[in-house]
């Protein structure tokens, strides 16, 4: 008998849903109760960092998950080496110095940017669980972009899923809509919404509302507040943490995370309580500034929506930050579900105090772009626009015995108009982006209607 591994539990951060296993709570995604999972405690991990500095990327995710995952290590071990079997560089997500900063690249998977360490291990758990279990899984999504495609490239040929992600037509780049429709697995689905972004998550949440559809389809979903998005994420703190320090004789590191949704991010700060030292966390929004104007004020208030050049960070609720904010709120579940309720009803919550841990700061569409090409010229390293926010914001807290590293979020070559822009040629290639220029695309057009993504769902889901 194989041993299982840590029997750790998780809990919701509305206190009001019985403790389960990792399995549950990655099967799951959302705890019943409406709040997020949670990890029982946090491992404290100081006396393995030396042992962990020796590690490849794929054996440093066994110790990392083993923390918090029960699952037999065999089985572990194959996940992990089956999800980044995909990557194209040897170390998975490899550390530069490039100019005054590190470059942490982690856009090495098969959609180019940094979803894939999650979405490429997620997709192999699902499968082994659904084995498990015998069951079978619909995923349901709305992406405006790397989500959707991330996720698709996680679960292509599949036996046990079908994946249905809803786009708006017409209106993700050129590059991201063939990273999707180019998949022409017989379990993957892409439907071209007749709407907006929005249209597409509202046509999402009111079907996930449908307890009666979602029990008949067995509905999943794909996003970012799934733990195993958050704990796969830790895994390239330690490995660029560990790597600079060694490299450097720095007796801490920082970085700097282009932030969205406060997944990335937020496994920074769990990286840091278990013991990783980190000196910084540098918070870095384009003008969808939510989350910068929440660590500078302490007041996280609701705003409208702008289009960026990152659009993946283009977003105002933030579904991670309910996480940290129990956190801060030093565990009280009744204290949280309250701000959360003032929150849905004001659009607007405060805390008192500062977190000393974080740094925050808005690099806007000009800064973005001159970052861009600053870098192009004096460093001949092409930064992504969401990788540029990060640069531009983390130059403030530059600190010599303080190596910073900074997350590539994306390939440059998936945001080439962007680049074109802030050099002046359109330079960004990728060999992967320039091979599905003429490849054929199956995608299916549906009206911004509820009934017919059912209908459509229905006729091709999985039972
Ligand atoms: C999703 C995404 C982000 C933001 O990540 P969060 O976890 O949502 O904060 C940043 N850059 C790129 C390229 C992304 O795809």
């Amino acid at each position: 008998m194989v041993p299982a591994m840590s029997a750790m539990h998780y809990i919701s951060t509305r206190g009001q849903t019985p403790p389960m296993g990792f399995q549950d709570a990655v099967l799951e995604g959302l705890a019943p109760d409406g709040g997020l999972l949670i990890p029982e405690r946090i491992p404290d991990v100081r006396d393995k960092l030396a042992f962990w500095s020796t590690l490849s990327y794929q054996d440093l995710s066994f110790e990392v998950l083993r923390q918090f995952v029960d699952l037999p290590v065999e089985d572990l071990k194959a996940l992990i080496a089956r999800a980044y079997r995909t990557f194209t560089h040897p170390e998975i997500a490899p550390a530069w110095p490039v100019g005054p900063v590190w470059i942490l690249e982690l856009f090495h998977g098969p959609t180019l940017a940094f979803k894939d360490i999650a979405l490429q291990f997620l997709g192999q758990f699902f499968e082994y669980a659904l084995e498990r279990r015998n069951a079978r899984l619909n995923i349901l999504g709305a992406t405006s972009g790397d989500t959707g495609s991330a996720a698709i490239h996680g679960v292509r040929g599949q036996q046990r899923i079908n994946i249905f992600i809803m786009h708006p037509r017409g209106r993700v780049s050129p590059a991201q809509e063939r990273q999707m429709t180019t998949v022409l697995d017989a379990n993957v689905f892409n439907l071209a919404v007749d709407g907006t972004f929005d249209d597409c998550q509202n046509l999402m949440k009111s079907i996930f509302r449908d307890v009666e559809f979602k029990r008949r389809y067995a509905l999943g979903a794909i996003n970012s507040v799934n733990w195993a998005r958050v704990v796969t994420q830790i895994v390239y703190y330690f490995s660029s943490g560990l790597y600079v320090m060694a490299q450097t004789g720095a007796p801490r590191v920082s970085f700097s995370v282009p932030t969205g949704n406060f997944g990335d991010i937020l496994a920074g700060w769990y990286a840091a309580q278990m013991g990783l030292p980190i000196g910084r966390l540098v918070l870095a929004t384009n003008e969808n500034d939510i989350l910068a104007r929440f660590f500078n004020t302490g007041t996280y208030s609701l705003g409208h929506v702008v289009p960026t050049i990152s659009p993946s960070m283009d977003i105002q609720v933030a579904s991670n930050f309910e996480r940290y904010l129990y956190y801060r709120m030093n565990g009280d579940a009744d204290a949280l579900r309250n701000a959360m309720e003032l929150f849905g009803r004001t659009g607007a919550l405060s805390v008192a105090g500062r977190d000393e841990l974080f740094r925050a700061g808005v690099g806007d569409t000009a800064s973005t772009l001159e970052t861009i090409r600053h870098y192009h010229d004096a460093y001949g390293y092409l930064l992504d626009p969401h990788t540029a926010v990060g640069v531009h914001v983390a130059a403030p807290h530059l600190r010599a015995d303080e190596p910073m590293i900074c997350l590539a979020t994306a390939h440059p070559a998936k945001f080439s108009d962007a680049i074109a822009r802030a050099v002046g040629r359109d330079i960004a290639r990728h060999p992967a982006l320039d091979a599905l220029k003429d490849a054929p695309t199956r995608v299916d057009p549906i009206p911004n209607d509820e009934r017919a993504v059912r209908d459509y769902m229905a006729a091709r889901a999985q039972v």
